[in-house]
């Protein structure tokens, strides 16, 4: 069974019913514009979730309030299948790739891209994750050519990307090329068009991408989060920069225009929170970094579909000329299809706007899995299994990554305990902190592949949760530098917005902090091995390399010197899942918490 609700955000004038779209005619319907339709199905925040994803990642409330199991590929495809028209375009609003199963990153996410291509996607933004193995790599992933160091794949010479992958605020810090953005507005000779880019800056990727339907051209303009380089391994993009959406945006619109295209669609790469529970298609949005790109860029953007925050919203929001315009995300992981419908008038070659309808809809595992798909995926499976189902350790009941009320988490823990473990003979690190963030699932008791119910970790399920490749590094910091490492959890990031991002401590490493204190010194009482920390002391941290290198904002971690460089995060990991078994889930006693 379909989730057909169709709880519909109608905007103004709009009623929908069943799939059916009824506008209200002017007096004089007769004279009333020739409009075509067109359906978007956008999707975002795949990361390479062939395989239907476990546990609360799998999960999703419908619209009638209940909480079902969805996504995997390929009920992914039976749902783009059930609600592809004539009309269709496919769209994706980043993070397709980068932080994926074992299943797609062994491969480079070589089987992910491929996977978007069957089900007919046309345009995708970048997001954030697109940009984990580097701009180097994505380009490979866009354009084709076997992997520099692992060779190709066992399917042979990647081809690249079926679809266009989009970037307008992807812009190179020291222009080299500009090609790419003539050549996605039809290599247009425009002396405007082209003076419009010098003005701008050189962009790293094509800033839009245009589509014909039903006789009238639609702009895509991709967007990705400005915060990407603080949250993205600094090395791979150290060319790039990534300049203010909205700005971005407003260019890209306005080189559309140029080139007569009135029809645009914004594919962005940042998005807002909703309150927990909510149906897919209510908006509650807590206006963020979303919604001041959704209210703010050109009103010749006519919708703004988003992504990265992972959850699923249908909002209607004012742009900057007072029209209604929609606002939407479709969650992660293919657990959502968002379909929008609308109306572009042939004459004007604009969307009327009071046609907009969009419906959040659930990928629920009850329908059929699409054939072609599962065998696709199953062949991928194969492949990898050797390596995925190799048992590492066993657990004796789940080891979640939720966070308790200090900010550590059970599973967060025991990977810092890994960290140090791997880093104290080579970098004699005294210390581990490893990033809330990157601890990307749980470790479930009884979702073994190899033997339900026994407690086996695979490398396959603890790849999941450490899936970065990131290289554990230590680096010396003094007492008061680890201070500030521990202030700047309260602080930075996005905008200068206020946010907490507790760091998951070795069991070595105690310290309390007070939640009302004034920014700057909420940290006290640090123990190492129980022993007071003094400021002017040396203590050997270990890291990964997204910390180290300032990630997430924890810009003191750069100030460290004496830099090692060791194992692999995820080898730390299995090493320590190897230690102790069964292994117990690590108390959350190692930061006190207080008012
Ligand atoms: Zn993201």
């Amino acid at each position: 069974m379909t989730s057909r609700s169709f709880l519909r955000l109608a905007l103004a004038g709009a009623v929908a019913t069943g799939g059916v779209l009824f506008t209200t005619l002017p007096a004089d319907a007769g004279k009333a514009p020739k409009t075509v339709p067109v359906r978007l199905l956008a999707l975002n925040d795949f990361h390479g979730n062939l395989e239907p994803p476990t546990g609360s990642s799998g999960r999703m409330v419908d619209e009638n309030g209940n909480t079902v199991d969805a996504g995997g590929a390929a009920y992914v495809a039976t749902h783009m299948k059930g609600m592809t028209d004539r009309n269709t375009i496919a769209v994706a609003q980043g993070d397709l790739i980068g932080a994926t199963p074992l299943v797609s990153a062994a491969y480079h996410d070589e089987p992910s891209v491929e996977f978007m291509g069957k089900l007919g996607l046309k345009v995708a933004a970048v997001g954030n994750h697109e940009f984990d193995e580097g701009y180097t790599e994505l380009r490979r992933i866009m354009n084709g050519g076997c992997h520099p160091v692992d060779g190709c794949s066992p399917a042979g010479k990647w081809k690249g990307a079926t679809f266009d992958y989009v970037g307008a605020n992807v812009l190179f810090k020291n222009p080299r090329e500009r090609t790419d953005a003539l050549a996605a507005l039809g290599g247009s000779n425009s002396a405007k068009v082209k003076q419009a880019l010098a003005d701008w800056g050189v962009p790293a990727l094509p800033p839009v991408s245009i589509k014909v339907m039903n006789g009238v051209p639609i702009g895509f303009i991709g967007l990705v989060t400005q915060t990407t380089p603080s949250i993205v391994t600094s090395e791979g993009i150290k060319d790039l920069k990534f300049v203010d959406e909205v700005k971005a945006a407003n260019v890209a619109s306005k080189l559309l225009k140029l080139v007569g295209v009135k029809a645009q669609v914004v594919l962005v790469h940042e998005g807002d929170q909703v309150t927990a529970g909510q149906s897919p298609d209510a908006c509650s949005a807590v206006p963020g970094a979303g919604n001041r790109i959704a209210t703010q860029v050109d009103p010749e953007v006519d919708l703004i579909l988003s992504g990265h925050s992972h959850q699923a919203y249908l909002c209607k929001v004012k742009d900057p000329a007072g029209k209604d315009r929609l606002f939407s995300q479709g969650g992660s992981f293919g657990r959502v299809i968002t379909q929008v419908d609308l109306r572009v008038n042939t004459k004007t070659r604009d969307v009327e706007r009071a046609s907009v309808v969009a419906d959040n809809h659930v990928v629920t595992r009850t329908v059929p899995a699409d054939p072609e798909i599962s065998a696709f995926v199953q062949t991928w499976k194969d492949r990898v299994a050797p390596v995925a189902n190799r048992p590492v350790g066993t657990i004796s009941a789940d080891i979640t990554n939720t966070a308790a009320p200090s900010g550590e988490s059970p599973l967060g823990n025991l990977i810092a305990d890994g960290q140090l473990a791997a880093t104290r003979t080579g970098g004699n690190a005294q210390i581990a902190l490893m990033n809330p963030g990157g601890v990307r699932a749980s470790l479930a008791y009884a979702s073994s592949p190899v033997n339900e119910g026994d407690g086996v970790v695979t490398y396959g399920e603890a790849f999941t949760v450490q899936p970065f490749n990131n290289l554990m590094q230590v680096v010396t910091l003094t007492g008061a530098q680890l201070k500030t490492v521990l202030e700047q959890q309260f602080t930075g990031g996005p905008n200068n917005q206020a946010f907490t991002k507790i760091l998951q401590p070795s069991a070595n490493f105690t310290y309390t902090y007070s939640r009302s204190a004034a920014w700057g010194s909420k940290v006290s009482d640090m123990k190492i091995d129980g022993v007071p920390v003094t400021d002017t002391q040396t203590i050997r941290v270990a890291a990964n390399n997204f910390l180290v290198g300032g990630g997430d904002a924890f810009l003191a971690f750069t100030e460290g010197t004496e830099l090692w460089s060791g194992p692999l995060d995820i080898d730390a990991f299995v090493d320590q899942l190897g230690r102790d078994n069964p292994i117990a889930p690590p108390a959350t006693n190692r930061i006190t918490a207080v008012d």
